[in-house]
């Protein structure tokens, strides 16, 4: 250890220990000791204070207690003379400033001094868990934090743009000669949040606390370590959590401080600047503390030296490819082309072929590519997206599968974004894209090589075709629609009782991270694209996939469907928000919604009923609101009883929201989803001795208000009317 780096971090500490008390004496008298302290949203207290040492901060008169700890933790500032003290006292003060500057990030709460301008300030126990899940999945290989700022705004960009290529979660913040990365970043117009993978903590050394308090309760949360392990927790983070800091510009005081807590916590840091060295490890997994002046190989030098395992999806396209882009918007403003949504007609679709019809990489783009937009008042096109695969191992019910994650797959692109399947995508390519020389062939690449990529397993080729020109786009479309339905009658005829096993879906806990669907044989999962047939394959290709086999056990309630077993597991992979869920209704416990719903149901109390809208509808609904106006209330992975998130073919199962008598309470939807569904709820209706009854459901030509509604159906004489009361 040098003399040098031990004399800077134990001066830093001391100064560290001395503001968080004369804060703490500040607070004391202004707020008293009874005053409540507390991060937002955490039950571990001040978290490494917790998980160190097992103190339960709830007041400040409790901080005193801890800062007496602090105090005989911090060695006495070495004689710049003498030959210095073992690496320990060092780490000491490390750990020791550390618990410092968390206090010290609490009394700022306590004054609502945090979060800081644009930062995310503490993270939450959410954030936390949810990001251990791909932590674990190994969507996400590390963390890395950024203490400082880069040389010039483009350095700063280039070295964030090369960790969320890898998927590193950065911790972007502190300053240095008065700047910070986060302004660099905000400069270049880098999007900031979870999302982005690039999360901006605070613009001070202080404030480098929170991932290190963020990173010591996995410890705790994943590891099954008890608060006050000191030992087995550093140990944890050590060996468990790919953290390691980047401090970029001089350093100071404080920053060894901080720096020598995390290389306490196994996090070696690593400088551009002419620090000492120090090699040695044991520590850390490798060396502690590095420099490397070239920003070209900063961060493969980061990785080496913390032991980072990182695979690359190495896609020839002009635009940085990562999962960390799948959460990016695209949006007006930086639009160059869009196809679907509203624009324009667009589909994609995939399915398996005989190997002498595929040629493996082969994109053929059949019509304009989309430097033919010119016209700014209308930047859309038509598309088909046409994907062959074949493979020996390759099935015909793998195809749904497979097509799904088309999504998340051309999401991966930095510039690109996609939302929804089938006839129902959207896909947007940003400016910033396009003049990279982003173009449509670039779509088939993508594909092609995420689906060996990931699908090695079953698939052996891929070829995608591309065709622009409406007519093509409208008549394969209508040829494949046949397909859809095909893969949806699969499922027909199928019941919940008739298998003793359901199918979770947590594909999309990337952006909804307590939402699970649970899928079965009569209700599909919401976005309308996984059936319990799908959910079965899936499991089948990649059995530790986001597609798990739920045996039901015992029945806690037939009439709601509720399950001992099911909700056992909801609650484990709801992150323990969800305690229990009612596969049949809407009112009780009702399953959540993530955000890709094909329709919202929604209780129209004046009518005694439901009614449905579906994401194409633009127009008013007798609850007074639009669909996307109901949608922003409905997702995010929550129950909202009185509403539910459902894929379209649910309306016309028998389980739906069968616990409060099921179809007979549908009193209205727009005319085209009636037509879409219409001899499938006409058949319904027969069933359910009331051959009319597709008649009396209304829609917008009929009414679109409760008032009008409610007429029509007494007009009509509608079931609903004479059911018992909803609510
Ligand atoms: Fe899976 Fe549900 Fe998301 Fe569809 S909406 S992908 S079923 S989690
Ligand atoms: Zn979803």
């Amino acid at each position: 250890m040098s003399k040098f780096v031990a004399t800077s971090a134990i001066r830093g500490a001391h100064s560290l220990v001395s503001e968080a008390e004369k804060f703490l004496d500040k607070a004391l008298k202004e707020k008293g000791a009874k005053a409540i302290i507390s991060f937002p949203e955490t039950a571990f207290y001040l978290p490494l204070a917790y998980a160190l040492f097992a103190f339960e901060v709830k007041e400040l008169g409790d901080i005193s207690r801890i800062l007496s700890h602090i105090k005989s933790l911090l060695p006495k500032v070495p004689d710049e003379k003498l030959w210095l003290p073992y690496l320990g006292s060092t780490l000491d003060a490390g750990i020791a400033a550390l618990l410092a500057e968390e206090i010290i990030m609490a009394l700022r709460y306590l004054y609502n001094q945090e979060p800081q301008t644009d930062c995310n300030g503490f993270f939450s126990d959410t954030v936390m868990r949810s990001l251990g899940i791909q932590l674990v999945d190994g969507r996400m290989p590390g963390f890395a934090a950024i203490l400082g700022a880069a040389p010039d705004n483009k350095t700063a960009v280039s070295i964030v743009r090369e960790l969320q290529e890898r998927n590193i979660l950065t911790f972007v913040g502190c300053s240095s000669n008065g700047r910070s990365i986060i302004d660099q970043l905000r400069e270049e117009n880098v999007e900031m949040g979870w999302d982005t993978y690039i999360v901006p903590y605070g613009r001070d050394t202080q404030s480098a606390i929170y991932p290190l308090n963020w990173a010591v309760r996995s410890a705790i949360t994943f590891g099954g370590i008890k608060a006050g392990q000191t030992k087995e927790c550093l140990l944890y983070t050590k060996n468990r959590v790919f953290a390691f800091g980047l401090a970029l510009g001089p350093l100071d005081d404080l920053k060894y401080a901080t720096g020598a807590g995390a290389i306490a916590m196994g996090f070696p840091v690593i400088a551009d600047t002419d620090i000492p060295e120090i090699k040695p490890s044991g520590v850390t997994t490798y060396e502690a503390l590095v420099k490397e002046f070239d920003y070209k190989r900063i961060v493969s030098r980061c990785l080496e030296v913390r032991g980072v395992k990182v695979k690359i999806s190495k896609i020839p396209i002009p635009v940085p490819y990562a999962a960390a882009f799948e959460g990016e918007r695209v949006r007006k403003e930086n639009l160059a082309v869009e196809f679907g949504g509203k624009a324009s007609t667009a589909f994609e679709f995939l399915e398996s072929k005989d190997a002498s019809e595929v040629e493996d990489g082969k994109v053929t783009l059949i019509g304009e590519d989309i430097d033919s937009v010119k016209d700014a008042s209308k930047l859309s096109m038509p598309l088909g997206i046409v994907a062959k695969v074949s493979g020996r191992k390759m099935q015909k019910d793998f195809e749904p599968i497979l097509e799904r994650q088309i999504h998340r797959f051309v999401n991966g692109a930095m510039g690109v974004m996609h939302i929804g399947q089938r006839d129902m995508n959207w896909i947007r390519i940003s400016k910033d894209a396009f003049n990279k020389g982003f173009r449509l062939k670039h779509l088939g690449l993508i594909l092609h090589a995420m689906l060996h990529q990931e699908y090695n397993a079953i698939v052996d080729k891929v070829e995608v075709n591309l065709y622009t020109k409406q007519q093509d786009v409208e008549k394969i479309l209508s040829g494949i629609k046949k397909t859809f339905d095909e893969r949806d009658d699969r499922i027909r005829g199928m019941t919940d009782e008739s298998v003793d096993t359901f199918y979770s879906c947590l594909l999309c806990q990337s952006f909804a991270p307590n939402h699970v669907c649970m899928i079965t044989p009569e209700r599909l999962g919401l976005c309308g694209a996984y059936s319990w047939l799908d959910g079965k394959a899936s499991y089948e290709i990649t059995p530790t996939g986001p597609n798990q086999p739920v045996p039901k056990g015992e029945a806690q309630d037939i009439k709601l469907g509720q399950w001992k077993n099911i909700n056992k597991f909801l609650y484990e992979k709801s992150n323990k928000t969800i305690s229990s869920v009612s596969m049949y209704s809407i009112m009780n416990n009702p399953q959540t919604s993530c955000g890709c719903f094909e329709c919202i149901v929604a209780v129209i109390p004046e009518a005694n009923g439901v009614m449905v809208v579906n994401r194409d509808f633009t127009g008013m609904t007798p609850v007074g609101m639009t669909f996307t106006t109901l949608a922003s209330s409905v997702g995010g992975g929550m129950q909202t009883p009185g509403f539910l998130g459902v894929g379209k073919l649910y309306i016309a199962s028998k389980k739906f929201i069968s616990a409060e008598g099921g179809l007979k309470r549908l009193a209205w939807m727009p005319k085209e989803l009636k037509e879409v569904l219409a001899d499938k709820l006409k058949a319904r209706s027969q069933e359910i001795g009331d051959p009319n009854f597709f008649e009396k459901i209304a829609d917008e030509t009929i009414c679109t208000t409760a008032e009008d509604l409610v007429q029509f159906l007494q007009k009509v004489k509608h079931p609903a009317l004479e059911m018992p009361a909803l609510l």
